[in-house]
């Protein structure tokens, strides 16, 4: 039983990835593993499994909830707060 979540509610239209990198990585020349959408300010992280796990750092320093997965041929979101997940 998946979560009561209303961000995850709220979400009508799902953000794409502008750029297929982490925003954070591609500055210092790290790598990452997978890469995850912010559904409110549309940047791009990587994952919890990549060393520098930005998506997760962008969430506690923004309080933007919910990611997408920017992975190809992967359709869901999470949302941090309520530990909710969705496909789409
Ligand atoms: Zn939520
Ligand atoms: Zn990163
Ligand atoms: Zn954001």
């Amino acid at each position: 039983m998946p979560n009561p979540c209303a961000h995850l509610d709220a979400i009508t239209d799902i953000k794409p990835a502008k750029a297929y990198e982490c925003a954070e990585c591609v500055k210092t020349g790290s790598r990452w593993v997978h890469l995850r959408t912010c559904q409110e300010c549309g940047i791009t992280h990587c994952c919890d499994n990549s060393p520098n796990k930005h998506a997760t750092k962008h969430f506690k320093a923004s309080h933007h909830p919910v990611i997408a997965s920017a992975e190809p041929g992967e359709r869901w979101v999470y949302c941090f707060p309520d530990e909710a997940f969705a496909e789409y």
